[in-house]
Formats: structure tokens, C-alpha cells, sequence
């Protein structure tokens, strides 16, 4: 017990042991004192009633405590509950400015901010951005169902999903067509959900024009490539002996810059596309294909082997998908030394199917893996330059297997070769109708 409080304890004690003294010596003096000595007990019992009263009155009016003056064991009481009521006012105070502070910094957001009440499905707190964005409005729209407040944007569908929505959205703003939103829809407690949606129309504009800059400037330089590359190819390098190292370079330098030209146009297009028409793709004659322009890039220096499963087929663009594969198959050669093997396979897997290119060539460091598909990534310059790479190879084989809801999986040891896997799900894999053009596995 702090010193303090002993101290109290014993003026109390001191008080009440010479109030009953007193009242034992008056009772002795008026010859009756059992009955002085019990009123006087009876009232030092009533006065603690009458503390302990206004101790519990004060603790529930909620009124703001006075600080108690006089010494003894209730004013110490009293005087620990008003500091108690202190501490905690001033806490409160704190908090209260915190919680404006938050409420001001969420409110002044660019990003419209909407706190859902998982489930009513109803705002329960909305910024002002919310208002120019969204067109939520305050007081009216607070405690009302997002979902019909918000439509056409799928709240509903995404609040029922739980967890396991869709973390990211991109939608048009459901008051202003012109503005386009990316949405996020953040689960911070069970009970709360956060939803935040940003202006990204800029950043699409721009990414549009970037597109249409990309696009414009390839197909201009189209033309005089096309008009140089063929001049070049008139000139016979025999009937100038001495220009013949130069022309041949300038042959094939123009060559890749065509195929630069080319591979950007292809990008161009298929960064513009939603979704391809469909059709059914024949992969005897798929392989047989890859297996012709496989060897043409090879000229025997690899071995070229192709596993067919004989009894499906794919639903997808036959020229897309034929780009994807044949940049794969061309990627295999090229990094692939004289004497290696390039494996083509086609397999089932489940109700899906998997189509993979394995090379014994000069693999991929692990660390470049997760950026190899960027454009004009490229993990050795002068080697992919040496053998006539874009950077733009495999970029395209992800934008065609975005486009097919495939996925690419890129497995990869240096010095030992690496496994490029498309994998396609059940609703592009149908049976094949033809004969097999190959027998299950034919080996060059
Ligand atoms: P490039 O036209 O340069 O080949 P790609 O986009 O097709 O461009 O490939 C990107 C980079 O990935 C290449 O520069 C090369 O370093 C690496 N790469 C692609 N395929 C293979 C492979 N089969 N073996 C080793 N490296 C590869």
C-alpha cells in the first residue's frame, strides 16, 4: 500500500477508535454506558453507509467528479476516482482526436473510401470522393444497400463471394461513362469490408496512347523496311565479291528489324483483343507443322523429337495459338547447342491438356524467370541478338495464352535446358475426329 494511503488508514482508524472512546467515557460519566457506547457505534456505522452512498452516487451520475479535499480513507477514495475520471477524459480526448484525424485523412483521399457492413450489405461510412466517383451521397445514401446504390457494378455478387472474391475489378463508374474505376474490395474484420475505388482513366488513356504510338510507328516503318529488305535481296553479293561480308549483314540486319516490325504489329493486336473466334485446331497437322519449321531452323544441328497423344484436340485461334508454339519451338532451337534435343508433346492432363517444348540447351537462371516474359527482356543481349531474337518472343506467347485462358509454367536448370508448359483447361480440349497423322511417339 503506497505511503499515502497507510497514512489515511490510520487517521480513519484514529478517528473512529476516539469516537468510540468518548462515547464509552460519556456513557461511563451518565452511568449508561452500553447504551452511549452502541449509539456511537450505530452512527459510525451510518456515516460509512452514508460514504459508501455518495461514493456510488457519483461513480453513476456520470457527472464530472470534484476533487475531494480533507484527508481520511473515503477522500483518498474519492480523490482516486477523479483521477481515475481524469485519465480517462483525457484518454477518450485523444482517442476522439485520433479518430477525426483518420476520419479527416480518409475523407481528403483521392480514392473513393466506403466502409460495407458485410452483412446488410449497407454503407456505413463513405468519403467525399466517394460522392464524385461513386455517387454516394451523404446523409441519405449512409446505411443504404450498396449494391442497388452502386449498380451496375456487381457489389452483391462480390460481397456474397467472401474471401474468395475477386480482389480487383476494373469497371466504368456507375454516374459518369467516361470515368474509369478500379475497383478493390478489402475484408479488414469480419464484420466490416473496405471498398476502394480509384480513378485509373488517365492511366488508361495513356496506356492507350502508348498502344496507339507503339502500333502507328511500326506500321510506318513497315513499309521502307519492306522497300530496303527487298532492294537488298536484288542485290547479288557474286557479282561484288568485296561487299559480300557487308551486304550479308546488312541482309540480315534488315531481316531482324522486319521481324522486329512484325513481332510489335502482332503485340499491338493482341494487347487491343478481348476474346478470339474459336475454332477447332487439328493438332496432328499443328505438330507436323512445328515440327517442319523446327527442323528448317535447325538444320540438323538438334534433334527433334514430337509426342502426340493422338486423341484430342483444341478449341482456340489457329494462327494465334500456331505463333505461340512456334515461337517456343523457335526459342528451343535457337538456345539449344549442336547435338541437343528439342521435345514437342502434346498430353492430356485431367480434362485439360498440356503442350510442352523441353530443350537439353543453355537454360535460364532462376532469377530471371519471373520477368523472362516482358518485352525485350532478355536474359544474355548478344546471345539472343547472335540468333536473331526480338525480346518480343515470349511476350506473345503470353498475351496469345491469355487470350485462350492457358497458362505457361517455365521450368529451367543452366546447362542442363529448360521445359516451357502451356496448360489448357477442360473448355478448350475437345476429341479429336481425324486419323492420327502420328503415332503415339515418333521420334526424328
Ligand atoms: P528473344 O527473341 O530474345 O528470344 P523471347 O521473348 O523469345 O526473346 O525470350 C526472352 C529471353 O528468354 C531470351 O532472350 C532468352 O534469353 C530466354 N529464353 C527464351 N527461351 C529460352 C530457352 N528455350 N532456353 C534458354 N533461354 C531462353
Amino acid at each position: 500500500m503506497p505511503k499515502h494511503l497507510r497514512s489515511a488508514w490510520n487517521r480513519t482508524l484514529f478517528r473512529l477508535a476516539t469516537l468510540l472512546v468518548i462515547a464509552a467515557v460519556g456513557g461511563w460519566l451518565a452511568g449508561a454506558f452500553w447504551e452511549v457506547l452502541a449509539i456511537g457505534s450505530l452512527c459510525v456505522v451510518v456515516w460509512q453507509f452514508w460514504r459508501l452512498r455518495a461514493v456510488l452516487r457519483r461513480l453513476t451520475a456520470r457527472e464530472r467528479l470534484q476533487p475531494a479535499d480533507g484527508d481520511g480513507v473515503w477522500n483518498e477514495l474519492d480523490r482516486l476516482l477523479h483521477r481515475g475520471q481524469m485519465d480517462m477524459r483525457t484518454r477518450k480526448r485523444r482517442l476522439l482526436a485520433m479518430l477525426r484525424a483518420y476520419r479527416a485523412a480518409a475523407a481528403a483521399l483521392p480514392d473513393a473510401v466506403v466502409v460495407i457492413d458485410r452483412n446488410t450489405q449497407r454503407a456505413q461510412w463513405f468519403n467525399k470522393a466517394a460522392t464524385s466517383l461513386l455517387g454516394l451521397r451523404h446523409p441519405i445514401d449512409l446505411n443504404a444497400p450498396v449494391g442497388e446504390r452502386l449498380q451496375p457494378l456487381p457489389m452483391s455478387h462480390w460481397l456474397s463471394a467472401g474471401r474468395n472474391a475477386e480482389p480487383m475489378l476494373d469497371a466504368v463508374s456507375p454516374i459518369n461513362p467516361d470515368l474509369r474505376l478500379n475497383l478493390r474490395l478489402i475484408p479488414y474484420s469480419d464484420q466490416y469490408w473496405l471498398l476502394v475505388a480509384r480513378d485509373v482513366s488517365k492511366l488508361l488513356r495513356l496506356e492507350e496512347m502508348r498502344r496507339d504510338f507503339v502500333a502507328n510507328v511500326s506500321h510506318e516503318l513497315r513499309t521502307p523496311l519492306t522497300v530496303v529488305h527487298g532492294y537488298l535481296d536484288m542485290l547479288d553479293a557474286d557479282e561484288f565479291p568485296e561487299w559480300k561480308p557487308i551486304l550479308d549483314e546488312m541482309q540480315k540486319q534488315s531481316a531482324r528489324m522486319t521481324q522486329l516490325v512484325e513481332d510489335l504489329l502482332t503485340l499491338s493486336r493482341l494487347e487491343v483483343q478481348d476474346s478470339l473466334t474459336d475454332e477447332s485446331i487439328a493438332m496432328g497437322s499443328m505438330l507436323a507443322t512445328l515440327r517442319r519449321e523446327a527442323e528448317a531452323l535447325s538444320r540438323q544441328r538438334q534433334t527433334i523429337v514430337i509426342e502426340d497423344c493422338g486423341d484430342i484436340d483444341l478449341w482456340g485461334s489457329n494462327k494465334e495459338l500456331h505463333s505461340a508454339f512456334s515461337n517456343l519451338v523457335s526459342n528451343a532451337v535457337r538456345y539449344t547447342p549442336v547435338g541437343g534435343t528439342i521435345t514437342v508433346s502434346f498430353v492430356r492432363e485431367g480434362d485439360g491438356a498440356m503442350l510442352s517444348v523441353r530443350d537439353t540447351g543453355y537454360g535460364i537462371p532462376a532469377a530471371h524467370l519471373p520477368r523472362i516474359t516482358e518485352r525485350f527482356y532478355r536474359v544474355s543481349t548478344s546471345r539472343s541478338r547472335e540468333s536473331g531474337g526480338t525480346g518480343l518472343g515470349l511476350s506473345i506467347v503470353k498475351h496469345v495464352l491469355n487470350l485462350h485462358q492457358a497458362r505457361l509454367e517455365i521450368e529451367s536448370a543452366v546447362g542442363h535446358g529448360s521445359t516451357f508448359s502451356i496448360h489448357f483447361g477442360p473448355a478448350r480440349v475437345h476429341p479429336r475426329e481425324s486419323a492420327l497423322p502420328y503415332p503415339q511417339s515418333q521420334i526424328a
